[in-house]
């Protein structure tokens, strides 16, 4: 079978250019980590959704919770309305996740996508502290509206968009120079003197794990460092968790495992569990300064997202089970990568939990590889500034077998790519 020209393909002439020419199939249903096409053929997805699909496709669980709600009639648009179904997730979350781990947050839903997260973090972030630049990191990814790209390190990504819309100052991500510059110490340098020219910010937003900057792990003394220097000089820490969190490192959050406590949280794709719009911006109590209606929007309380979102937190995060499970198949991934990148030279590998790189020399190889294993069956996306890092985000829920499969995949088309 000849793959067509990633070019000529679209879904129907009349669409914009879009994610679909990657993969030139018309796809249609989809169970678990296995998508199917319209033919009838099954690939392996190992994107599930840019991580929209933690708990994989149709997850019975979630599935069942659905159709109890729709069958029951329940409010499926309620505008900003308190709904049982919005009072129960709130109820979930708060006693599932942010309880155990003894966080408190505020709670505001502000919008369906993560881009909407971020917007409402970065307004926020400037309402209450009055100032309005914002420090970002090389390679970072926060959504592509004006707000959101202002802060995103990606030239490719902002080119088009004009003079951004929020005044963002780049800082190096942790090992931006291969671990030979303190970054610190010139990020403090240049926050403390006035002769820097940089405005003191509002916030500071990062990722812990860049994903769409090529799965580069912040570790954890570097996030210590950066929430620490930032508290003693009274600039906002926000996490963007929208593709890491929510399962995806090992822990609900990915930052738990530095034990930082962000001001402001930004939670979307998988949250809702059922690849359904949802997002959330988690804000330190004394930092709700939102009047009412001051941030607000036709779509931002998906209230059957709210029962599937329940229902996951109900089904995976009452105790530790699933962490473990997620760490295990984590250590598959990695020692699969690993022994990858041992054998063949300019292949190295780097991540946490299940998201992991394979990181090639180039974005020509990387793609050679994933259209390979898109011939195989296998659905894996590029990431980083030269779209080089084979990106792996498989289902949170896959069965062991189902990820050898997929790895034994991604094995054979990197002997192929690099032999
Ligand atoms: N932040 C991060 C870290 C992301 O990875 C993404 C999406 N890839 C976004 C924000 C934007 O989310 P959305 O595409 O839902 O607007």
């Amino acid at each position: 079978q000849t793959t067509p020209t990633p070019d000529v393909f679209e879904t129907h002439e009349s669409q914009v250019r879009s994610y679909s020419r990657q993969w030139p199939a018309v796809f249609d249903t989809a169970q678990g980590s296995w998508i199917t096409d319209e033919d009838g053929k099954r690939y392996l997805d190992f994107f599930a959704g840019a991580g929209a699909l933690n708990y994989g496709h149709n997850n019975p669980v979630l599935k069942q919770a659905l159709v109890d709600y729709i069958l029951r009639d329940g409010i499926t648009h309620g505008l900003d309305m308190s709904t049982v179904a919005k009072r129960d997730f709130l109820t979930t979350f708060t006693e599932k996740i942010l309880e155990p781990r003894g966080l408190d947050y505020k709670v505001q839903f502000p919008g369906p996508t993560g881009t909407n997260t971020v917007e409402a973090a970065l307004k926020l972030a400037r309402k209450v502290t009055g100032r309005s630049s914002v420090i970002n990191f090389t390679n970072a990814f926060h959504g592509m509206t004006l707000g959101a790209l202002s802060v995103t390190g990606n030239s490719m990504k902002r080119a088009g968009a004009g003079i951004p819309l929020v005044h963002a100052t780049p800082m190096p991500f942790d090992n931006y120079f291969g671990g030979a510059t303190d970054d610190f110490q010139w990020m403090e340098r240049v926050l403390d003197d006035s002769g820097s020219g940089i405005n003191r910010p509002a916030a500071v937003i990062v990722e812990t794990i860049q994903g769409e900057g090529g799965v580069n792990v912040a570790r954890a003394e570097w996030l210590q460092a950066l929430a620490e220097l930032l508290k003693r000089r009274d600039i906002l820490l926000i996490v963007d968790d929208v593709q890491m969190g929510v399962g995806r490192t090992g822990q609900f959050f990915s930052f738990e495992e530095a034990g930082i406590v962000p001001d402001i949280v930004t939670l979307s794709k998988s949250i809702g569990g059922y690849g359904m719009p949802m997002a959330l911006t988690l804000i330190r109590p004394d930092l709700d300064v939102w009047g009412p209606g001051e941030h607000n929007g036709t779509f931002r309380g998906n209230n059957p997202a709210f029962v599937t979102s329940a229902a996951a937190i109900d089904h995976y995060w009452s105790d530790d089970a699933f962490e473990k499970e997620i760490l295990a198949k984590g250590e598959r991934i990695r020692t699969a990568f690993t022994e990858l990148a041992d054998r063949f030279d300019g292949v190295s590998t780097r991540g946490r939990g299940m998201v992991h790189g394979l990181v090639f020399a180039d974005g020509d190889l990387a793609g050679k590889v994933t259209s390979l294993a898109y011939d195989k069956g296998l659905l894996a996306e590029t990431s980083g500034p030269s779209d080089e890092v084979v990106k792996l985000l498989p289902p949170l829920t896959i069965s062991e077998a189902d990820l050898d499969h997929g790895l034994s995949i991604l094995r054979e088309a990197t002997e192929t790519v690099c032999s």
